[in-house]
């Protein structure tokens, strides 16, 4: 006789940042009837990296054509821009010029151009005197214009996929433990003690989706290495118009410091990269042993700290000095002072790192049996969340005609 399982929801997802519920909307849009039921261990959605961020939506220019950065991004902008003004959330297309300030910076500069030609992206190049054009108090010794950036309220964006996907979102539930079998489906136990069995689990659990992968069973030859990003609001908000980038160093997957007007006017500085003493270690008074422990047990840490070891050391005097912070700014905003700049709140980054010591740049989805996992979902992913909600429910949704 076979034994019938009662499975709670066909499809569960671990997670309800914009990932998460951007792979829920997919899947209900995708196969309408499908039964998806969203753990978030916060009592609402968006709580860690989707809603402490720059805010940006992000134009394409930057990724390497064919990777899955550069197919998402553009496609995922236009398609937030007419997901926000859909449901009427905050948003604006402003522009953005990405500045050179030194003579070596010249070269990558002109990369970037090519690199936005490549990937579909009009941008307009600019000499010295017409950056002033756009931005008065901003200096550099050339610029790209990208016309097609923007910024939007990604929190309000998490809150209507939720709404809009129909699916059941239980917050204030923690996965604690996972128990997947041959034929008999998986159940996610809760910190509360309840059971939640799905025919297939998909994992969209940010800055601890290495730690669900492994609960599978699983082993993603990854590790999540959180990398925070602080902030300031500037006091003087009149001294930028829109959205200035530095260049960025072709060596890290984050795009340097910039000076970013958000949609509520204010105008935040940052983020920065320094190693997080916890997963959600927003300041350096946060510490979680056990977390550090598996930072500092995994080979490619270290290789990472011996790579890098010099920029890391300007990263960490530039997070615990607000002059060393205001002279870095300086070169892009001479204008500024120690005293425009008022802490604002950080974010952490959910950096996979293979044990090579590889950073990864792009997007990563790994399947297991009856389950999927987003492993690398940094930026641009919240401005690519609805692209990547597609292709994460595709591969859930073919699990689970599997099953
Ligand atoms: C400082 C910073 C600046 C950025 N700037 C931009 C930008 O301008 N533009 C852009 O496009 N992208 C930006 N990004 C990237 C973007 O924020 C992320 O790519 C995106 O938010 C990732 O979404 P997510 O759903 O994967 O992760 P998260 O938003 O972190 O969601 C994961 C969720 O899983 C939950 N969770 C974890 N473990 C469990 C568990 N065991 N049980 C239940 N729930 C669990 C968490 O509570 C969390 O809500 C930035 C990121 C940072 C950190």
């Amino acid at each position: 006789m076979v034994r019938e399982i009662a499975y709670d929801c066909d499809v569960l997802v671990i997670g309800g940042g914009i990932v998460g519920l951007s792979t829920a909307y997919a899947i209900t849009r995708a196969a309408p009837g499908t039964r998806v039921t969203v753990l978030e261990k916060e009592p609402g959605p968006a709580r860690h990296q989707t809603g402490r961020n720059s805010g940006v939506i992000h134009s394409g220019i930057y990724y390497r054509p064919g990777s899955l950065k550069a197919q998402f991004a553009a496609r995922g902008a236009a398609e937030l821009i007419k997901f926000c003004t859909e449901y009427d959330i905050a948003h604006a297309v402003t522009g953005k010029l990405i500045v050179a300030t030194e003579r070596d910076e010249l070269p990558r500069l002109h990369a970037l151009i090519q690199r936005g030609r490549e990937n579909g992206i009009p941008v307009r190049e600019l000499g010295a005197a017409q950056i002033e054009e756009y931005e008065p108090e901003v200096r550099g010794l050339a610029a790209i214009h990208v016309a097609t950036t923007g910024v939007c309220d990604f929190v309000g964006v998490a809150h209507r996929l939720a709404e809009a996907s129909g699916a059941l979102i239980r917050y204030d539930a923690r996965a604690t433990y996972i128990d997947r079998r041959p034929g008999l489906g998986v159940a996610v136990r809760t910190d509360d003690g309840t059971v939640v069995r799905a025919r297939v689990l998909v994992n969209c659990a940010g800055l601890h989706c290495d730690e669900i992968a492994r609960l599978t069973g699983d082993e993603p030859k990854m590790r999540i290495v959180p990398f925070r990003g602080e902030y300031y609001t500037l006091a003087r908000p009149d001294l930028v118009r829109g959205l200035v980038y530095p260049v960025p160093d072709p060596a890290f997957p984050f795009l340097g410091v910039h000076l970013t007007r958000g949609i509520d006017g204010s105008v935040h500085i940052g983020p920065n990269a320094v190693p997080a003493l916890a997963r959600e270690g927003y300041d350096w008074r946060t510490v979680h042993p056990r977390e550090l422990g598996s930072t500092l047990t995994w080979p490619g840490s270290w290789r990472i700290a011996r790579r890098h070891w010099r920029y890391g050391g300007g990263e960490l005097r530039r997070s615990v000095s607000k002059a060393a912070f205001t002279r870095a700014v300086r070169r892009l905003l001479p204008a500024v002072t120690p005293d425009d700049l008022i802490p604002a709140s950080a974010g952490v980054r959910a950096q996979a790192v293979l044990r090579d010591g590889t950073l990864v740049d792009d997007f990563l989805i790994q399947e297991g049996p009856r389950t999927v996992h987003v492993l690398n979902a940094p930026s641009p992913a919240a401005t690519a969340s609805l692209p990547i909600g597609r292709e994460v429910a595709e591969r859930a949704l073919a699990a689970l005609t599997a099953t």
